[in-house]
């Protein structure tokens, strides 16, 4: 993408997607002076609350699509289940950034792996495209069990994918995910979850935050680690693989790569999303620059200062009603800094907000001191398991 001059404060922000992201976003945009202008089917969104101005329409909603562009001076999104050819559509009335390419590489598992491994030259676990039960028994025959069957398309948070020990396992997972294609992919018996966060701009800058340690619960981000207690080369390594699959991408925009550390040292690319992501809401509190700043910088053409944590941090999702219901308590607690996604219905699953904790630079501690530290709220993370 040409490279276009900075926008002044005061220009309008489209962001398709109106949830946490949306609104982190946003918020970081009003300090820089931009007014947000959010695209979303749900009424009351979270982004909503902190936006200028929202149009309410389903995604394929063409008109509503193009009416929403024209209100706005640049376009990007927060929510990957957009039509990337919706967007590419949006991209002839104003600049969409990151561009509907990314969008479309990050929506499909297959083309996304096959871009890592064969134009970003970083590797992932083996994988194989399954379309229907022959397939299967030959991706079962190269990859060994276990593996992990998944869709391609549409999943998230665990959804749509299934661990599989046996043939007979496969066989029945095959028959209940949806939609197919499906993936097989060789199961990583992973020593760490990382992930990296970067921004690009249209100039090829990049600016990377260090490499975090993520750990999940019933699949569901629970706890980040900042920065990944991990031999500083591997970090490194880290924050070369997610540069270079920017530049392969070509990328304008941030981007979250989420990595397994196995048991060898390697680093295999899991998955890639071109927007904020959960395991950098951290760098609100931890650093002078977020992650939704420089969102909003890379979007809107502005210098990209190098990330530098000036704290380290723990962050804690609050997922559920359970979690959320201990807001007094978490309120209450100094130190715990609070964030709340003015969500007014509190699921099983639905993240509702997160808490960050500051440490000084260095001094992370290990987990019984992060669990005294994230208290009330209960500590799962094991390391090691
Ligand atoms: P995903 O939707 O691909 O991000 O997967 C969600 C979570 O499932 C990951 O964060 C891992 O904890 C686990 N997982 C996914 N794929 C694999 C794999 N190939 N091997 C081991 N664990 C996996």
């Amino acid at each position: 993408m040409s490279e276009r001059p900075p926008l002044p404060p005061l220009s309008r922000i489209g962001i398709i997607g109106g949830g946490q992201l949306g609104r982190m976003s946003a918020m970081a945009a009003a300090r820089l002076g931009y007014v947000c202008h959010i695209f979303t089917p749900e009424e009351d969104a979270p982004a909503s609350q902190v936006a200028a101005r929202t149009f309410r329409a389903d995604y394929d909603h063409l008109t509503a699509l193009e009416a929403f562009a024209d209100s706005c001076d640049v376009i990007t999104f927060e929510f990957e289940n957009v039509s990337a050819e919706g967007l590419a559509r949006l991209a002839h009335h104003r600049p969409v950034r990151p561009s509907p390419f990314v969008l479309e590489i990050s929506q499909d598992r297959l083309a996304e792996k096959s871009f890592v491994t064969e134009r970003a030259r970083a590797r992932t676990a083996p994988f194989a495209r399954v379309t229907d039960r022959e397939e299967l028994a030959l991706a079962l025959e190269e990859i060994g069990l276990p593996a992990v069957l998944k869709t391609t398309r549409l999943g998230y948070d665990g959804k749509g994918q299934a661990r599989v020990t046996s043939r007979a396992e496969a066989e029945a997972a095959f028959a209940t995910l949806e939609p197919k294609p499906l993936i097989l992919e060789g199961f990583v018996d992973f020593a760490a979850e990382l992930s990296v966060v970067l921004a690009r701009g249209a100039d090829g800058t990049i600016a990377a935050f260090d490499p975090v340690l993520n750990h999940h619960h019933q699949h569901i981000l629970d706890l980040t680690l900042a920065p990944a207690p991990i031999p500083p080369e591997i970090a490194e390594e880290a924050q070369r693989i997610a540069a270079r699959i920017a530049e392969a991408l070509d990328l304008v925009g941030l981007l979250c790569v989420e990595m397994f550390l196995d048991r060898d040292g390697r680093i295999l690319v899991n998955e890639i999303a071109p927007r904020p992501h959960n395991s950098g809401h951290w760098t609100i509190d931890a650093c002078p620059v977020s992650q939704f700043e420089l969102h909003i910088r890379a979007v809107a053409g502005l210098p990209l200062p190098a990330p530098r944590r000036h704290s380290d941090a723990v962050m804690k999702n609050l997922v559920g009603p359970e979690e959320i219901g201990l807001w007094p308590e978490i309120l209450a607690t100094p130190g715990l800094i609070p964030h709340h996604y003015g969500k007014r219905e509190a699921r099983p699953g639905r993240k509702m907000g997160h808490v960050t904790r500051l440490f000084p630079r260095g001094a992370l501690p290990g987990p019984e001191g992060i669990a005294a530290a994230i208290a009330p709220l209960a500590m799962r993370y094991r390391p090691g398991e």
